[in-house]
């Protein structure tokens, strides 16, 4: 990542905030609608979590 923020735990790449995946625009992220993302942090979110298939 090219950015830094306290938050960020180097060492598991995880939020320490948030406690989970450093995803930046999250909800709950400290950049979240003040900074402007080329793709929204809700699909950069819903590609690292996609929803679990059920089996027919
Ligand atoms: S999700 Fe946001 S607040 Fe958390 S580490 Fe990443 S940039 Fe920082």
């Amino acid at each position: 990542m090219s950015f830094f923020c306290p938050h960020f735990d180097q060492a598991t790449e995880q939020c320490v905030k948030l406690k989970c995946e450093c995803i930046p625009g999250r909800p709950g992220c400290v950049l979240r609608g003040k900074v402007a993302f080329m793709v929204p942090a809700e699909e950069r979110v819903a590609r690292r979590s996609p929803k679990k298939k059920t089996k027919v």
